[in-house]
């Protein structure tokens, strides 16, 4: 028979070591916020396949799109032979991606894709190689994405030096002592000691930091840093990949920051589960690649499209949107109460449903507590995340389509795993 030991050993036999799991957990069936693994045991999903189940495991609208469009085709690819669904999703993107311009979209497989062409993007319109990024910043596992990912370890530890032109700021986070005006203060140290404004391409940065923490950059920030753009003639590439697709309560997190990107990365929750991604940008600047420069064998695929389509209807049809602020309010509350008999949970946050929580010990971060809170929620039927540069950030990433009563359920396994490890 099967177990989850069985398939571990076979796992690590057969698969290459630098592919990590969180959990030792084998699946055999998943449904909306639910996962069963292959010894039978059922799990409640806060992990959402890191960001990606914002409509849960199996949506029947995206289960559905997906087999009619099986019933047609699987692949052209658009490069060779149009379809009218990638049309429709570059069409529904440029409109629900925040910024009063015309628009264009183009679609990938990955986030770390949609990384990579949003700098190739940049570069050919403002013919200038260098960007900027940030502190704890997590683009992608791709080689010109991970030079923009702001931590060594364990994405690019032993790969040698990453690409040049990368230039690194403060990302501001109050809680570990960066202001505003240090981050600001950061990317003016670079125009003095690295690289001239007119060398650089792009900034980019996660509205909300997804791997580095679940930190958000402040609307007041992202103001300044539109004005710098502005008067430098930079880029600023928005990365949405993990706080796209409704999951900040607003489709993109942007909409809550009072100014636009000029280009904006999607991925992850926009397909439901299906491997799409994508970016979608000022026309112009989008146009600035000549045709067959961007692309990609499975970019837009038919299967990809159709879920994705059935996503956003499924974002009309339930609320999703005033769900994920519901369902972000109900979890910060419960929290709320937690925290006040567990000194070390330090701080409860989160943009809508983006919810975080960061355990601390004697003002140091205690990512020791966060791996046994992960384990111990496990055993007890709940599967969790964690995040954060320093390891010590729970995340919580529920489907939005997940019923109250096992959001609730979860909270209370969680509040147990509480009791239990931080005594
Ligand atoms: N950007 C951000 C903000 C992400 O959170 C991620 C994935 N965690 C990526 C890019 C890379 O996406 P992918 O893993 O699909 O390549």
């Amino acid at each position: 028979t099967i177990t989850n030991d069985s398939l571990m050993a076979r796992r690590q036999a057969a698969v290459a070591g630098g592919v990590g799991q969180i959990h030792p957990i084998f699946t055999a069936r998943a449904e909306n916020a639910t996962v069963w693994d292959v010894e039978g045991r059922e799990f409640i999903d806060f992990a959402g396949g890191i960001a990606v189940l914002n409509t849960g495991h199996l949506h029947p609208k995206v289960k559905a799109a997906v087999a009619a469009q099986l019933d047609n085709f699987s692949h052209t690819c658009f490069m060779v032979l149009g379809y009218e669904s990638y049309i429709q999703v570059c069409e529904k993107l440029n409109q629900l991606v925040p910024g009063d311009f015309a628009k264009k979209t183009a679609l990938f497989t990955s986030g770390s894709e949609a990384v990579e062409n949003a700098v190739k993007v940049a570069r050919a319109y403002t013919k200038r190689a260098g960007v900027i990024a940030f502190t704890s910043g997590y683009h992608g596992r791709t080689i010109a994405a991970l030079a923009l990912t702001g931590k060594v370890a364990p994405y690019s530890k032993g790969m040698g030096l990453m690409s040049a032109n990368v230039f690194r700021a403060e990302f501001p986070c109050e809680l570990h002592g960066v202001s505003d005006d240090d981050a600001i203060a950061s990317i003016e140290r670079i125009f003095k000691n690295d690289a001239e404004p007119s060398d650089i391409a792009a900034i980019i940065l996660e509205p909300v930091q997804g791997e580095g923490g679940f930190y958000a950059a402040s609307p007041a920030f992202m103001q300044r840093l539109r004005a710098l753009c502005d008067r430098e003639g930079i880029m600023l590439i928005a990365d949405e990949v993990q706080t796209g697709a409704g999951r900040t309560g607003t489709f993109f997190a942007m909409e809550q920051m009072g100014v636009s990107a000029d280009i904006t990365t999607f991925a992850k929750s926009i397909a439901g589960g299906f491997p799409l991604s994508g970016i979608t940008g000022r026309a112009q600047v989008m146009d600035a690649v000549g045709p067959g420069g961007l692309g990609g064998t499975y970019g837009g695929s038919p299967l990809a499209c159709a879920a994705a389509l059935a996503v956003i209807e499924v974002f009309e049809e339930e609320k999703l949107l005033e769900r994920a602020n519901a369902i972000g309010e109900r979890i910060k509350s419960a929290l709320n109460v937690m925290q006040v008999e567990h000194t070390q949970i330090a701080d409860v946050r989160g943009l809508g449903a983006m919810i975080a929580i960061e355990l601390m010990e004697d003002g140091k971060p205690a990512p020791h507590y966060c791996a046994q809170v992960l384990s111990d929620a496990r055993d007890r039927g709940l599967i969790l995340l964690s995040c954060g540069t320093y390891g010590n950030v729970l995340r919580i990433l529920v489907p939005l389509t997940a019923p109250e009563a096992q959001i609730d359920a979860g909270l209370g396994i969680l509040k147990n795993c509480f009791d239990a490890v931080l005594k």
